[in-house]
This record gives C-alpha cells, sequence and structure tokens, in this order.
C-alpha cells in the first residue's frame, strides 16, 4: 500500500534534518520512553498533568462539561468531532490517546476532498467523557456557547515513518499524526500535519537564542497548545469531494438536534435580543 501522506513526511524529515540531529533524535527518545507509560507508573502521573490546563480553564460549578481525570481504557481508540459555537463557529476533532483526548480546533470542518487542507489549531487535551458532551457552556465560562456530537465512532492509527509505525502520541509529538476514522459521518483516512509551532521545543533543545527558557504555553499539559497544523483527506478508497458532511449533515449523531435547537430549545429560530 502507498502511504498516502508521503508528501508529509518527506516535511518532517526535512524538518527534522534541518536541526541539530543529535537533539532531535534525544527529543524523540524522551517522548518515546513517556509513551511506553508502564514504567514505575510514570506514565499515569504524566496523564494527570495532561488535564491541567483543562482544568485550569473551567469552572465546574458553572459549566456543564466534565471534569473528569484522565482514563486509560482497553479496546479500540474513539474519536470525537464536536461542532462548537463559541466566538466562532468551530468544529473540535478529538483523539483517544493514552487517556485523554488529543485536541484541535478546525474553523471548516473535516473535508473529504483531498484538495483540501483545513486549518487545525491544537488545543488542550479533554477528558475521555468530553466526547458525548453536549450542552450550553454558559456566557462568560471558557468557550461559552452550544456544543453538539457532530459525529463519533473509533479509529485506527496509521502513521508510519520510514515503514515502521509510530504510536499516536509520539506521532503528535513530530507534528504528523495519519488516521482511519470509522464513524457515522466520517470514513476513511486523514492525516494530521504541523506547520507552525513544533519548532519552538526543538529550538529550545538546541538552544537557540529566541527560544524562551520556560514552556510559552504553560506547562506540561500545555504542550503543543496553539500550534498550528493542518487536517487533510488522505487520497484513499474513501476520498469524494462531492461527500460534504459539514453541509449536508449538522445534527447530532446523538440526539439529533441541530446546534441552533441546541442553544434556543424554547422557540423555533428566533431568539428575544
Ligand atoms: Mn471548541
Amino acid at each position: 500500500m502507498t502511504p498516502p501522506c508521503t508528501g508529509y513526511q518527506v516535511d518532517m524529515v526535512g524538518q527534522r534534518s534541518r536541526g541539530a540531529a543529535g537533539t532531535v533524535k534525544r527529543a524523540g527518545g524522551a517522548k518515546a520512553a513517556d509513551g511506553a507509560g508502564g514504567a514505575g507508573g510514570a506514565g499515569g502521573a504524566k496523564a494527570r498533568d495532561k488535564l491541567e490546563r483543562y482544568h485550569a480553564k473551567r469552572d465546574f460549578n458553572k459549566t456543564s462539561e466534565p471534569s473528569g481525570r484522565p482514563r486509560r481504557r482497553r479496546g479500540a481508540s474513539r474519536y470525537a468531532v464536536q461542532l462548537h459555537d463559541a466566538r466562532r463557529l468551530h468544529y473540535d476533532v478529538r483523539l483517544e490517546v493514552e487517556g485523554v483526548l488529543a485536541s484541535w480546533a478546525v474553523p471548516k470542518g473535516p473535508s473529504f476532498d483531498p484538495g483540501d487542507k483545513r486549518l487545525a489549531v491544537r488545543t488542550e487535551d479533554h477528558p475521555l467523557d468530553y466526547a458525548s458532551y453536549e450542552g450550553v457552556i454558559p456566557a462568560g465560562e471558557h468557550g461559552a456557547g452550544p456544543v453538539i456530537v457532530w459525529d463519533t465512532g473509533i479509529y485506527r492509527n496509521l502513521t508510519e515513518h520510514r515503514g515502521a509505525p509510530v504510536p499516536v502520541e509520539e506521532a503528535i509529538g513530530r507534528g504528523h499524526v495519519a488516521v482511519w476514522l470509522e464513524g457515522e459521518k466520517l470514513r476513511g483516512g486523514w492525516a494530521f500535519t504541523r506547520i507552525r509551532g513544533g519548532d519552538r521545543r526543538r529550538a529550545g533543545d538546541a538552544s537557540a537564542g529566541a527560544a524562551p527558557a520556560g514552556d510559552a504555553s504553560g506547562g506540561p499539559s500545555g504542550e503543543g497548545v496553539g500550534d498550528v497544523w493542518l487536517m487533510v483527506k488522505m487520497r484513499d478508497e474513501t476520498a469524494d469531494p462531492r461527500q460534504v458532511p459539514v453541509r449536508d449533515r449538522p445534527a447530532s449523531v446523538r440526539t439529533g438536534r441541530t446546534l441552533e435547537q441546541l442553544a434556543a430549545p424554547a422557540g423555533p429560530s428566533r431568539r428575544p435580543a
């Protein structure tokens, strides 16, 4: 099988070879060791930290969002895509990775057209329970506005580097992850590729003058938040530019409600100003 994301992999290799090869390797090695998890329970401690940022941003006496903790589970990995009308309408694409949901905000949502490069900005990891969350985040709270579960299902990791499989967490750290989504609206391969932000940490490693000494994005749980990625449909048998679920299938796969119905349950289309 031809890896449909070869172009991105070449990009990634290009980036890696630009820095001092030794330091890049060291960073990769450290990530892989963390990913192995089991050793001495360190994986658990790290997983807990992953949601620090999520919890810090929210007051769970006010928001109806889940306050869950990292939770590793067996079985197929889940994904969810939520439609969220906050300051800007966007889709939140979330992949279960090592006990949490790694997340990207994608303003235009996923496309079945391999020619579309969808902007995807990394956001903080979310608890697994968030995958089924629907509700209205109250005014004044982080992300105020309605959220529906636009799609959900399971996924398989397709990421390879030089022919060898790469675990999802490591792939995200490296800036390229390819997944096969198996949901109700989405089915097929999509690739996520970081185009801006990852070099902040690599630059720190290589002690390039401009790099901040601390973590600019706010501690271990904030690693990578704000990085700019692209989400692109892979060229496989499911690619089909005529299929436009973000246009044709707006309702929740959980409750059948649209964002508008959730935001204004009492009235048909008008709300008092
Ligand atoms: Mn959001």
